[in-house]
C-alpha cells in the first residue's frame, strides 16, 4: 500500500516537475499567433500547467498567477532548429558541457531542436528535456549518420545489407530519423530507404549528387537538407562538368565555373517536383553563405556575440582554413554572390510552389553558434524573399507540421505547449525584432532575457575553457 502510495507520488510529482504548475499570464500582450498572418493586440494570455489555457481580452486572471506585464510588446511561439549539432558530440570538447550548450539555445529562444547526426549522449539530453530534469529545449535526434566513408559518428555502408543493419540499430537504439550524407552508393541507398520504411522511420539529410542525387532522393520522399544536389539539378546539358555548388563539390574550385552554365527556367519545375515529392526543405542558407558565400571579415566575426564562445585555438583554426581555403580564395566574388542568389531563387521557387521552408543552423562550425545563428537564418529566408511572416512560419509552424505536433505546439492557441517568445518589437515590421527579446517562455516557465544574459556570460568562458587542446 505504501509502495504504491510513493509510486504515485513519485509519478505525479515528475509530471509536474515536466512543466511549470505555475499560472502565468502576459498582459495587455499584442500576439502573433502564427495560425494565419495577423496580430491580436492587447491580448491576455493565460498558462497553466505548461500549456496555453485562455487568450482573449476578458481572461479572468488568478489571484496567484505570475504577471508578466506585456504593453506594447509582441508573443510568438519558440523558434525550432531543425539542424543542429553540439560541440560536445566531438572529441574536442568534454560531454559534460552538453548542458550548457542546450542553455545556450533556450537564452536565444530556440525551444526545439534536431540534432542532425546522432550520439548516445543526445538520446540521454532528450529524455532528460522531456522530463524537465534540464533546461533545454525539446529535443529530436537523427542517427549517427550512413556514409559510404569513415567520417566519425557513423555508419559506414558499403552494401546493401550494411545499410539496412545502420537503419534496423538506429530504430532499436530510439533515434527519430536516419540521416544520410555522402558517399553511398545508390543501391546501398535504396536499402536504406526500403529498410527505413519497413521500420516506420523517416529518411532525412543529404543528397549526394554524385552517388544518389535529387531524383533519387526525391523519389524516396527523403527531406533533403542544404539544397544538396539542387545546384547540380540546373546545370544546362551541354555543361562540360557535372559536380556543381552543393555537399563537398563546393570545396573545388573547378566546381565553381558550373555557375556559368546554369540554366534557370529549370528551378520552377524542381521546385514542384521537390514539393510533390516532400515539401519540407531545409536550405540552412545563413551557414552556406555566410560560410562559402560572402566574403566575411575576421573583424565582422570577432564582433559576433557567439565569438566568445570558442576557445582561441578553434577562433584561429578557423581564420587560418578562411585564409587558405582555395575555393574561398580563388573565387571571385562576384560568382560567389552569384551562388547566394542562385540558392535565394531554389528557396523562393520551393516556397511559391507550396513548399514548406524550415530554419536550421548547422551550427556550431565555423565560428556560427546554435542559438544565435537562428535569428540570422530567419534573415537569411527574408532576404532570399520571404515574407516576414513566412519566415516565422519556418522556425515555428512548418516544423511542427513536418514532427506531426502541430495539435500540440507550434502556434499560440489554446491547448498549445506554452514555448513562446515574448519580444519588444514586431518581428512582421522586421524579422530582425526577434533578436530583441524581453524573455522566453519553456514549457510554461518563464526566463527573463536578463536572467538569460547572465546565463550565457557564465557559459560563455565554461564552454571556451572546457576545449581538450590536443598536443601537436
Ligand atoms: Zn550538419
Amino acid at each position: 500500500m505504501m509502495k504504491n502510495l510513493i509510486f504515485v507520488l513519485v509519478f505525479i510529482m515528475s509530471g509536474i516537475f515536466a512543466v511549470s504548475a505555475q499560472t502565468v499570464a502576459f498582459t495587455n500582450v499584442n500576439v502573433i499567433p502564427m495560425d494565419k498572418e495577423r496580430v491580436l493586440q492587447n491580448q491576455t494570455v493565460l498558462i497553466k500547467d505548461g500549456v496555453i489555457s485562455e487568450i482573449g481580452t476578458k481572461v479572468k486572471i488568478p489571484k496567484d498567477a505570475q504577471i508578466i506585464n506585456a504593453k506594447g510588446k509582441y508573443l510568438i511561439p519558440g523558434l525550432v532548429d531543425m539542424h543542429t549539432h553540439l560541440l560536445s558530440d566531438g572529441d574536442d570538447y568534454p560531454d559534460s558541457i552538453a548542458e550548457d550548450e542546450l542553455r545556450v539555445m533556450v537564452a536565444n529562444g530556440v525551444t526545439t531542436i534536431r540534432f542532425m547526426i546522432g550520439t548516445p549522449e543526445q538520446l540521454v539530453l532528450r529524455a532528460k528535456s522531456a522530463k524537465g530534469e534540464i533546461i533545454a529545449p525539446i529535443i529530436y535526434s537523427a542517427s549517427p549518420h550512413l556514409t559510404g566513408r569513415e567520417q566519425g559518428n557513423n555508419f559506414v555502408v558499403n552494401t546493401p545489407e550494411e545499410a539496412r543493419e545502420a537503419v534496423r540499430k538506429s530504430k532499436a537504439a530510439g533515434y527519430d530519423f536516419i540521416k544520410v550524407t555522402t558517399f553511398i552508393k545508390a543501391e546501398v541507398y535504396e536499402a536504406a530507404v526500403d529498410e527505413a520504411a519497413k521500420q516506420n522511420i523517416r529518411v532525412v539529410g543529404h543528397a549526394d549528387s554524385r552517388f544518389v542525387g535529387v531524383e533519387r532522393a526525391l523519389k524516396a520522399r527523403q527531406q533533403i537538407e542544404h539544397l544538396d544536389g539542387y545546384l547540380e539539378m540546373i546545370l544546362k546539358t551541354d555543361a562540360p562538368m557535372k559536380g556543381s555548388i552543393s555537399d563537398l563539390y563546393i570545396s573545388n574550385p573547378k566546381n565553381w565555373e558550373s555557375l556559368d552554365y546554369v540554366d534557370e527556367s529549370k528551378i520552377p519545375a524542381l521546385a514542384r517536383a521537390t514539393v510533390e515529392a516532400n515539401p519540407f526543405v531545409n536550405p540552412t542558407q545563413h551557414f552556406m553563405k555566410n560560410s562559402f558565400g560572402l566574403p566575411r571579415s575576421e573583424e565582422s566575426i570577432r564582433a559576433q556575440p557567439d565569438f566568445k564562445f570558442y576557445p582561441k585555438t578553434v577562433q584561429e583554426n578557423w581564420f587560418n582554413f578562411y585564409k587558405k581555403a582555395r575555393f574561398i580564395n580563388e573565387v571571385p566574388a562576384e560568382k560567389r554572390a552569384r551562388w547566394v542568389e542562385i540558392r535565394n531563387k531554389i528557396i523562393k521557387a520551393i516556397y511559391d510552389a507550396g513548399g514548406k521552408i524550415m530554419t536550421g543552423s548547422d551550427t556550431p562550425e565555423f565560428l556560427f553558434l546554435y542559438g544565435f545563428s537562428m535569428h540570422r537564418e530567419l534573415k537569411a529566408l527574408a532576404d532570399a524573399g520571404l515574407s516576414n511572416y513566412a519566415a516565422l512560419e519556418a522556425a515555428t509552424k512548418n516544423p511542427s507540421m513536418f514532427f506531426g505536433t502541430l495539435e500540440k505546439v507550434g502556434t499560440i492557441e489554446k491547448g498549445r505547449r506554452a514555448d513562446l517568445i515574448l519580444l519588444d518589437a514586431n518581428p512582421l515590421e522586421n524579422i530582425s525584432n526577434t533578436e530583441r527579446r524581453s524573455g522566453v517562455m519553456l514549457k510554461g516557465k518563464y526566463y527573463t532575457q536578463t536572467e538569460m544574459n547572465r546565463w550565457l556570460d557564465e557559459i560563455a568562458p565554461r564552454i571556451a575553457g572546457s576545449h581538450i587542446e590536443k598536443k601537436p
